[in-house]
C-alpha cells in the first residue's frame, strides 16, 4: 500500500506521472492530492450561455460549433477561436499561441468549458478557458467511469494533462492509500467539526455533496494556515532564544544630543513605539520587530533614534532602502537632521559626532572603497544603502542594528542576507508604509513583533481628492492645468505624475496580463480589424513634459524625473525640487515612496485607473506634508461606471490608510499580496487566501500557539513536527537559492 510520501510513480504509469511532474510538479501521493480541483460542476447541468454575466467566473456545458487559427502574417503567434453553443446562444473561446487545440477543439465535441466571461470587440468570450472534454469513441466507456459522480471536478490542467486525467489518477491515488494518520488533535476535529484527513482528501476531489465538499476544503485550508503559523511562531522563538549584544540608549551619547537639536516633540504614538524598541534593544536577545504606520506617521524618526542608540553602545548601524531616490534622500534627510553631530572628525565638529554612509548601486569606484573601508574599520555608524548594501565586499565590523525601510519590496531572503553580515544575531527593525490588516500581517511577518504608529504628528494638513474624469468631463482637465499653476504662484510646489516614462513603454503588458508576444499580436489584430475596444493611449512623463512646458506651465519652472535618467541627474532634479528651483516635477512613481517636500501641495495623477489603491495613497501622501493644505487630481478616462472609476473614488473618499490596504488586497491576487515572501515555506498556500480566511488564520495562530507552549518541539505529534521541518527545510532552500 501507498502512503503520502509514496513517489507516484509507485501507483501510475511511468509516462504519466512524469508528465505530472513535468507539467504541474507533482512528485508524491501528497503533491497530487494537494493539486485541488478549482471548482466542481454538476453533471447534466448546462449553463444558459446567454445569461452569463461579463466579469464572472463560469464553467459550462456545450458544444464546439467551429474553431479557427488566425495568424499574423510574418509572426509565428496565432490565436484560435473556438466557438461553442448551447444549443441557443453561442460563445467564444480565444487562445493565444495554442494552435495545438484546434485538434481537440473540433465541431461536435462536448465537454465542460470554465473561465472567466469577458468582453472583447463587443462580444462576450472566455480567454484561456479550462475545459473537460467528454471522450469520443473508444474512450467513451472510460468516460463514464470519470463522469459518474455527481460533482465533477475541475483542476488546474494543462495540455498535457487536462482536467479529466488528473482526476483519473487522482482516483487512483486514493484507492491505493493507506489510512492517513491523523495529525490534527482530536479535540480540534470535534471543536470545529472537521472531517479526518483522509475523509477531507476524499471528499475535496470526489464530494458526495457540495455541503461536504466545502467542509472537507475548510479543514484543507485551516491545515495549512496551521502548518505556517507553527513554522512562524517556532521561528520566532528561535529568534527570541539566540543570545546578542543590549543596546540600550545611553545618558548623554549621541541620541541624547540628537534629542536637543530635534524641533518638535514626539507624538503619544512614536513614544509608545519608541518604549517597545528600547525594551528590545535593551534585552541581550535580538529584536525582531516590525513597524508600521501609515505615510508621514513619522517612522523614520524613531529608526534614526534606534540606529544612534546603537551607535551609542560601540556598534553600527544599517538602513536598507528600496530604491536609490529612497536612500539618497535619507542619508540627506539624516545629514541635516543630525547637523554638526554628523561630523565626525571635522574641526567645529561634535565630539559625539557620528558617520552617516551612503551606499549605492550608482556610488563612483573610488568613493564606494572609501565607503567600504570606513564599514569594515567600524568607522561608519551609520550606512544607509540600497542592494548594494548586501554586496559580498561589505563587511561590518559590529553591525548591531539593521534598518529595513519599506519591506513591501523586500523579502524575507534580504532580511536574513544583510543579518548574515552581523558577527552575532543583529537586531532588526522592518519598518512599512503600508498599513497591513492584522492577519496578512500575521501570514508575511507573523515571525515579528509589531508595532503600529496610530497617530500622525501635529501640523499635518487635510488632503482633499477630486476624480477628473476625462470621459465624461474633458475641459476639467484643462481647469486642472491652470489650478496647477495657481498653485505655483501661491509659491507652492505641485507634482504631475504619469503612469509611464515614454510612449512605447511596454508596461502595457502588465495591464493586460498578456506576454510579449501576445501584446503584438492583439496590436496587430486591433488594426487589423480597427476596433478601438482596447486603446493603448497612456501618458507618459515624456509626452506630458513638452506638453506642459510648450503650453499651459511655459512661464514655470518644471522639472522631469524617471528611473531612466542617469543618477546623478535623478539626484540634481530632485534636490531642485527640494530647494524649490522648480515649480513642478513631472514624474513617474519614483517619488511614490518616502520622498519629503513639505511645500508641495498639489499632484495630478494622470492614467490614475493604472495604479493600484495603495500606490495611490503613497503617492498622495507626497502632498500635504507642510503647513498648506493638499490638493490631489485623480485624472482618468475610464468610464464612469467601471470598476476601474468606483475604485478611484473610493480612494477620494478616504484617507485611512488601513481601510484603503484591505481595499488594495482585496483587489489583488495572492501572489501579489504575498509578494516576494510568496517562495520558501508560502509556496505550498494552496488554498488558504489571506485576506478571505483572515478568522481562520487568527485561530491557526491561536491553535500554533497553544500546541508549542504545551509541547514546543511537538514531540507528542510526530506527523505535524515532520511537516513543519519539511516548510523549514523549504523556506531555507528558497533562501539560499536567492542569494
Ligand atoms: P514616515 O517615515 O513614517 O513616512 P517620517 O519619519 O519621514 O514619516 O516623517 C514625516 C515628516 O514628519 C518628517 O518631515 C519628519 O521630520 C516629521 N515628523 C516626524 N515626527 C514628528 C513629530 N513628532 N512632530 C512633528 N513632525 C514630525
Ligand atoms: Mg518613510
Amino acid at each position: 500500500m501507498a502512503s503520502l510520501d509514496s513517489s507516484l510513480l509507485s501507483i501510475l504509469g511511468d509516462r504519466t506521472a512524469e508528465v505530472l511532474d513535468e507539467n504541474l510538479g507533482l512528485k508524491t501521493i501528497s503533491d497530487l492530492l494537494r493539486h485541488y480541483p478549482r471548482r466542481y460542476v454538476i453533471r447534466g447541468e448546462l449553463t444558459d450561455i446567454e445569461s452569463l454575466i461579463e466579469g464572472e467566473e463560469v464553467t459550462i456545458f456545450a458544444k464546439v460549433e467551429s474553431s479557427k487559427v488566425k495568424r499574423i502574417p510574418g509572426r509565428k503567434s496565432a490565436i484560435l477561436e473556438t466557438v461553442v453553443t448551447d444549443g441557443r446562444a453561442k460563445l467564444t473561446l480565444t487562445f493565444f499561441n495554442q494552435a495545438w487545440r484546434e485538434k481537440e477543439l473540433r465541431p461536435g465535441r462536448q465537454g465542460l468549458f470554465a473561465g472567466k466571461v469577458g468582453l472583447f470587440k463587443g462580444k462576450r468570450q472566455l480567454a484561456h478557458p479550462d475545459y473537460l472534454l467528454i471522450p469520443e469513441g473508444d474512450d467513451v466507456d472510460q468516460a463514464i467511469g470519470d463522469f459518474a459522480g455527481k460533482f465533477l471536478p475541475v483542476y488546474p490542467a494543462t495540455a498535457k494533462m487536462p482536467s479529466w486525467k488528473i482526476a483519473k489518477c487522482v482516483r487512483l491515488a486514493l484507492d491505493a492509500l493507506d489510512e492517513i494518520t491523523e495529525y490534527l488533535p482530536e479535540e480540534l476535529l470535534s471543536e470545529f467539526n472537521y472531517p479526518k484527513i483522509s475523509e477531507a482528501f476524499r471528499q475535496v476531489h470526489q464530494p458526495d455533496s457540495a455541503e461536504s465538499a466545502e467542509l472537507a476544503r475548510q479543514r484543507l485550508t485551516f491545515d495549512e494556515a496551521l502548518l505556517m503559523q507553527l513554522f512562524l511562531v517556532l521561528r520566532r522563538y528561535e529568534v527570541r532564544a539566540a543570545k546578542t549584544t543590549s543596546r540600550a540608549p545611553i545618558k548623554d551619547g549621541v541620541l541624547a544630543a540628537f534629542d536637543k537639536r530635534l524641533p518638535f516633540e514626539l507624538t503619544a504614538g512614536q513614544n509608545q513605539v519608541w518604549s517597545e524598541i528600547v525594551k528590545d534593544l535593551s534585552s541581550d536577545h535580538p529584536m525582531y520587530r516590525l513597524l508600521q504606520g501609515d505615510v508621514g506617521s513619522g517612522k523614520t524618526i524613531i529608526a534614526l533614534r534606534a540606529m544612534l542608540s546603537v551607535v551609542d553602545s560601540g556598534g553600527q548601524a544599517a538602513l536598507l532602502a528600496p530604491t536609490e531616490v529612497l536612500a539618497q534622500q535619507h542619508y540627506r534627510n539624516f545629514l541635516s537632521l543630525l547637523g554638526e553631530l554628523a561630523e565626525e572628525g571635522m574641526i567645529g565638529g561634535d565630539e559625539r559626532g557620528i558617520q552617516i554612509r551612503l551606499l549605492t548601486g550608482s556610488t563612483a569606484q573610488a568613493q564606494r572603497r572609501e565607503v567600504l573601508a570606513a564599514i569594515s574599520s567600524g568607522q561608519a555608524g551609520i550606512t544607509i544603502g540600497t542592494h548594494a548594501l548586501l554586496g559580498e565586499s561589505v563587511n561590518f565590523k559590529d553591525l548591531g542594528l539593521i534598518v529595513i525601510d519599506e519591506q513591501h519590496r523586500f523579502g524575507v531572503e534580504q532580511r536574513d542576507a544583510l543579518r548574515d553580515k552581523a558577527r552575532e544575531p543583529a537586531h532588526v527593525l522592518v519598518m512599512t508604509a503600508t498599513p497591513i490588516p492584522r492577519t496578512v500581517a500575521m501570514t508575511i511577518f507573523g515571525d515579528l513583533d509589531v508595532s503600529t504608529l496610530k497617530d500622525m504628528p501635529l501640523g499635518r494638513s487635510p488632503i482633499t481628492t477630486h476624480v477628473v474624469s476625462q470621459s465624461s468631463k474633458p475641459d476639467h482637465l484643462t481647469r486642472a492645468w491652470q489650478r496647477a499653476c495657481e498653485e505655483v504662484s501661491n509659491t507652492n510646489q505641485v507634482y504631475v505624475v504619469a503612469p509611464r516614462i515614454s510612449a512605447d513603454d511596454e508596461s502595457d503588458l502588465q495591464r493586460f496580463g498578456l506576454t510579449p508576444d501576445e501584446l503584438i499580436l492583439a496590436k496587430n489584430l486591433i488594426d487589423e480589424e480597427d476596433s478601438s475596444s482596447l486603446k493603448l493611449a497612456m501618458s507618459s512623463v515624456e509626452e506630458l513634459y513638452p506638453m506642459l512646458t510648450g503650453d499651459v506651465m511655459k512661464d514655470l519652472r518644471v522639472g522631469k524625473l524617471h528611473g531612466r535618467l542617469p543618477s546623478e541627474e535623478k539626484e540634481a532634479v530632485m534636490q531642485a525640487f527640494v530647494r524649490h528651483e522648480l515649480d513642478v516635477l513631472v514624474t513617474t512613481t519614483v517619488i511614490e515612496v518616502g520622498v519629503d517636500v513639505a511645500n508641495a501641495t498639489m499632484m495630478i495623477i494622470m492614467n490614475a485607473e493604472r495604479f493600484g489603491v495603495s500606490q495611490l495613497h503613497q503617492l498622495r501622501g507626497r502632498i500635504g506634508r507642510g503647513v498648506s493644505p493638499g490638493l490631489c487630481l485623480f485624472v482618468s478616462s475610464a468610464s464612469e461606471d467601471s470598476p476601474a472609476m468606483a475604485r478611484l473614488r473610493a480612494v477620494a473618499a478616504s484617507t485611512d490608510g488601513f481601510e484603503l490596504s484591505r481595499l488594495d488586497l482585496q483587489e489583488r491576487s495572492e501572489g501579489d499580496v504575498l509578494g516576494s515572501a510568496q517562495s520558501g515555506a508560502r509556496s505550498h498556500l494552496r488554498l488558504l487566501r489571506v485576506i478571505r480566511d483572515e478568522e481562520l488564520i487568527a485561530q491557526a495562530r491561536l491553535v500554533a500557539e497553544n500546541l508549542l507552549s504545551q509541547d514546543p518541539t511537538l514531540a507528542a505529534n510526530p506527523e505535524l513536527a515532520k511537516a513543519v521541518e519539511k516548510l523549514r527545510q523549504e523556506e531555507r532552500a528558497a533562501y539560499l537559492e536567492k542569494r
